[in-house]
């Protein structure tokens, strides 16, 4: 049973729409933080229903977008030592590097394996003890807490051939950084249920009295985004600062306590660098220093592999909410999913595949999908959005 037609009933989306351009007075621009939330967005129309005063940009919340060409390569570099085994989640496996991917270091000869969860790497290691395995370790507080565990049980089971590339990203540094820079353009964001599921709302409250903004946390279907959005419009029409809770099924404001405890215990917050928008302070998580044996970056040294994004890549800025996929010029173009430049074109998240896939080109290019299609089970295994 998956209980979502509740969340797609046309009346009721209708209601909400008419709300909105009801309540709607003068032009805001509104970020949603995760790529789940931009695929709806743009898979079920929602934001062709708001009126045109109301521009939607698409936030960083997509682990693999953000994720920078130099882990990449570095991931890449693991994968190639003859004795390890390098795990990953299947929608890294075609991002591109500086020069090449995981996929083609596989076929090439290196041992690349996709797995569904940090856990079926850690069974790896205990079934190759004469094998490093290693883990890629990507995505946001969503995913973290399954890598820390991983982590905690190979401590707990001493063992010496499993480590983790630590890529985990943090939601509240990136949002910070995004309303600090001074081109930014955005008024309102809604945040994403899942990562709030995990760390709660708290974290959000000191954000939006600093700057002054209106938070919705909402889930992923077409009626959550809708009320979301008329959430935080009625917010910013009134005036009113602060974080309001649309996904209330799922979220407390607490979190859940046990998976942050064992997040402070795994982790420690450190500076990260965000593909196509640079380092960002305290918004990524390694290992704490009891833990530190654990770290692929030590264990095997490849600290000193370095890359630069690609020129042509415009990731940063769509990832930032200052234009849209359609800006680039190689969208659609030089830029495909089948050959993409840019990780936004490859994830199963990205903004530019959204824009692709759901046909949103401003030309014709053929979609993938028809315009309102039903959700269809997942099978391939993904990173967590935010
Ligand atoms: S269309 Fe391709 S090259 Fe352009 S920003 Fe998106 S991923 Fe990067």
């Amino acid at each position: 049973m998956r209980y979502v037609d509740e969340y797609r009933g046309e009346a009721e989306a209708q209601r909400f729409a008419n709300a909105i351009r009801q309540c709607v007075t003068r032009p805001w621009t509104l970020m949603e933080i995760c790529g789940g939330q931009t695929h709806s967005i743009i898979r079920y129309g929602i934001d062709q229903l708001l009126p045109p005063e109301v521009s939607l940009v698409h936030g960083p919340g997509c682990p693999v977008c953000v994720t920078p060409v130099e882990l990449i390569d570095r991931a890449i570099a693991l994968a190639r030592v003859p004795e390890v085994i390098f795990t990953s989640f299947g929608d890294m496996l075609r991002v591109p590097g500086s020069t090449t991917d995981l996929l083609r270091a596989k076929s090439e000869g290196a041992d690349v394996r996709m797995v569904y969860s940090p856990l079926d790497a850690l069974g790896l290691a205990q079934q190759n003890p004469g094998r490093q395995v290693v883990f890629f370790a990507i995505g946001f507080e969503t995913t973290a807490p399954a890598s820390a565990m991983a982590v905690w049980q190979a401590a707990e089971q001493g063992l010496r051939n499993f480590t983790v590339l630590s890529a985990h990203v943090l939601v509240p540094p990136a949002m910070e950084a995004i309303l600090s820079a001074p081109d930014n353009v955005v008024q309102g964001f809604l945040a994403a249920g899942h990562v709030c599921t995990v760390m709660g709302t708290w974290q959000y409250e000191p954000i939006a009295e600093r700057f002054g903004v209106p938070i919705v946390v909402t889930g992923f279907e077409p009626l959550d985004l809708l009320q979301g959005l008329h959430m935080v419009l009625t917010a910013l029409q009134q005036h009113r600062a602060g974080v309001e809770n649309q996904y209330r099924r799922s979220v407390r404001r607490e979190g859940n306590v046990p998976a942050q405890r064992l997040l402070d215990r795994v982790f420690e917050p450190c500076d990260r660098q965000w593909r196509g928008i640079g380092t960002i302070a305290s918004s990524g998580l390694r290992l704490v220093p009891a833990l530190a044996a654990f770290d692929a970056e030590r264990r095997f040294d490849v600290r000193s592999v370095t890359a630069e994004e690609s020129p042509e890549c415009i990731a940063g800025s769509i990832l930032r909410g200052i234009v849209k996929p359609v800006a680039c010029p190689a969208f659609g173009t030089r830029c495909t999913p089948e050959r993409p430049l840019g990780a936004p074109m490859v994830s199963s998240e990205g903004a530019c595949a959204a824009y692709y896939r759901y046909g949103r080109t401003g030309r014709a290019i053929a979609s993938t999908e028809p315009r309102t299609p039903r959700a269809r089970p997942r099978t391939t295994p993904r990173t967590s959005d935010p």
